[in-house]
């Protein structure tokens, strides 16, 4: 039964039993509110994983099926095995997505022992980040105008691969929301409270303010199309805000419809140090 608290908003459910005890009876009243919503999360996440994995299953059993029963000319088979394997990557990144989040739930923190150079993960992101826009652009011409600014010649306290994870998520999604020849800005400098920000700031389609609270939702998007045509998982932001919670950082996200967003990572100042700030460096673009 609804507790007196519940409104349509904020549901109180109570679960309330009559047992018999010795000559009379006794009344147990129980909150099961958040034993409900746990069962209401796993019963649509297990709903959610089915159809992501449904969809590119029955597009890969229909070509398989074509090809089984139609004489094909090697230039239509090649094209049929080209759709497959997309549909068959699609399949590997969710299910590896689904994997990364299973674990940082499964394992232990990261501590203040394993340091990370931010110009070192600066590096990779940019090499990784320049791969990937090309992919989407590739006549050279077209491609983001890609700046990172990396002005923290420091180290963070945490798990390398789960740092980087997250940064690229964010690096990605700029490049695969963002128009080719938009510009992206990744930044990372120190505060002058000894946190560091890390930031990535692009000139794509923006997110309406009703959709912020809920993109790190599990298999929450805004533009469902665009985010499957662009190999999107739904799953990006929930690692980025599962590996900013475990580094006991926070994360931002900060858009415009039409102008574009900026989502940043702050990494709390037990977890920074800071070798060298350089004054001032030149934007590689
Ligand atoms: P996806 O794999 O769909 O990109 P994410 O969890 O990374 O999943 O992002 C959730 C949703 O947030 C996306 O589907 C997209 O609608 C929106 N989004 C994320 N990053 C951006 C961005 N830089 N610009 C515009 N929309 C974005």
């Amino acid at each position: 039964m609804p507790g007196r608290a519940s409104t349509p908003s904020r549901p109180v459910n109570l679960s309330v039993n009559l047992h018999p005890y010795g000559e009379g009876r006794l009344l147990l009243s129980r909150d099961v509110t958040a034993l409900e919503q746990a069962e209401a999360m796993r019963r649509d996440f297990v709903a959610n994983v089915s159809h992501e994995i449904r969809t590119p299953l029955t597009v890969l059993a229909g070509f398989v099926e074509t090809l089984q029963t139609l004489s094909l000319n090697d230039q239509e088979r090649e094209r049929y095995l080209a759709l497959m394997a997309e549909q068959a990557e699609r399949m590997q990144t969710l299910v590896s997505d689904l994997l990364t989040l299973s674990r940082l739930e499964g394992s232990p923190p990261p501590g203040l022992t394993d340091w990370v150079s931010v110009p070192t993960l600066m590096r990779q992101l940019e090499q990784e980040g320049r791969a990937l826009s090309a992919v989407f652009n590739p006549s050279r011409d077209r491609l983001h105008q890609l700046v990172f600014d990396s002005l923290l010649a420091g180290e963070i306290a945490g798990i390398p691969n789960e740092l980087l994870s997250a940064m690229s998520n964010l690096v990605g999604n700029a490049i695969r929301y963002t128009p080719s020849r938009g510009e992206i800005h990744v930044r990372a400098f120190l505060l002058p409270d000894g946190r560091a920000e890390f930031s990535v700031q692009d000139t794509g389609p923006g997110i309406a303010p009703e959709h912020l609270p809920r993109l790190t939702e599990r298999f929450y998007r805004v533009d469902r199309s665009r985010s499957r045509d662009t190999g999107g998982t739904g799953l990006g932001l929930a690692i980025v805000k599962h590996v900013a919670q475990r580094h006991g950082a926070e994360l931002k996200i900060e858009s415009t419809p039409g102008k574009g967003s900026t989502f940043t990572i702050i990494f709390p100042a037990n977890r920074v140090r800071s070798l060298r700030i350089a004054a001032c460096s030149e934007p590689i673009t």
